[in-house]
């Protein structure tokens, strides 16, 4: 008999964002294999035998290659009852989740999908951002500055009218992001925010417009995430959040 994996979301940051089903999955958990961005808060509900895996780093996605995740996931499948499988945000947002079952699946696993608050909704609502607003836009859209989306081929003229963008793991390109959306079209003086740490009592949010925003983030770190559209302006009145 195997044991069955649970890819889990931890949410964006705020412990308290955890699900109630990922927490009951953390508590029974035989083996913990976690990315990078999970709060030690978190890690410390696993019972004091459960076995902890960090298998992410700063500056990649992951320390170990896929397929070395994706083996070890099996291994312990077949050792162990419980594997959570915990992951930034949701899993099966940029956090390829997707690929980890399809794996599972193939070797004949048993899993569990936990969804988990993402980054790209919650960040957003930290800072006072609604994504969506009745007036303003009926639309948002989350993408990958990590690839080539923003290479010349990217079109801004296939944003639906005041889309909101989110914008993940584009912190390290964001001239080059920012470039392009100009280049394609949006409006130079469309409201943009970044917002580092977000949810976290070190969370640090830049407002300005696409032409003035790689000038005020200078001093913004990593995790961070970029929201650009007209709802951006709606944190004047929505701050809610403070952090230290
Ligand atoms: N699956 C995750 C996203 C993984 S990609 C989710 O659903 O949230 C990792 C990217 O998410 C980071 O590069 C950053 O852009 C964003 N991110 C994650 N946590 C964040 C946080 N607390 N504040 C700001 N951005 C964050």
């Amino acid at each position: 008999m195997g044991g069955k994996v649970y890819l889990t979301g931890a949410g964006p940051g705020d412990p308290d964002l955890l699900t109630v089903k990922a927490l009951r999955l953390i508590h029974q958990a035989d083996v913990i294999v976690y990315d990078r961005l999970i709060n030690d808060e978190i890690l410390r509900e696993a019972k004091k035998e459960a076995i902890l895996i960090y298998v992410g780093k700063e500056d990649s996605l992951h320390t170990l290659p896929q397929e070395e995740i994706n083996a070890l996931l099996v291994a312990y499948a077949h050792t162990h009852d419980t594997i959570v499988r915990l992951k930034g945000g949701d899993p099966l947002v940029f956090g390829r989740g997707g690929e980890e079952a399809l794996y599972l699946s193939k070797n004949g696993i048993a899993f569990e999908i936990i969804p988990g608050i993402s980054s790209a909704i919650a960040v957003p609502a930290y800072a006072g951002i609604p994504l969506t607003h009745r007036g303003i836009n009926t639309s948002f859209r989350i993408i990958t500055g990590h690839q080539t989306v923003f290479s010349e081929d990217f079109d801004a003229g296939v944003l639906r009218e005041n889309e909101t963008l989110v914008i993940l793991m584009g912190l390290h390109r964001l001239d080059k992001i920012i470039r392009s959306l100009l280049y394609n079209g949006l409006d130079s003086s469309l409201p943009c925010a970044i917002i580092e740490n977000g949810t976290m009592p070190t969370q640090k949010q830049v407002f300005a417009t696409l032409d003035t925003i790689v000038d005020e983030s200078r001093h913004i770190h990593s995790p961070a995430l970029i929201v650009v559209g007209e709802t951006v302006s709606l944190h004047k009145n929505l701050e809610w959040f403070q952090s230290l």
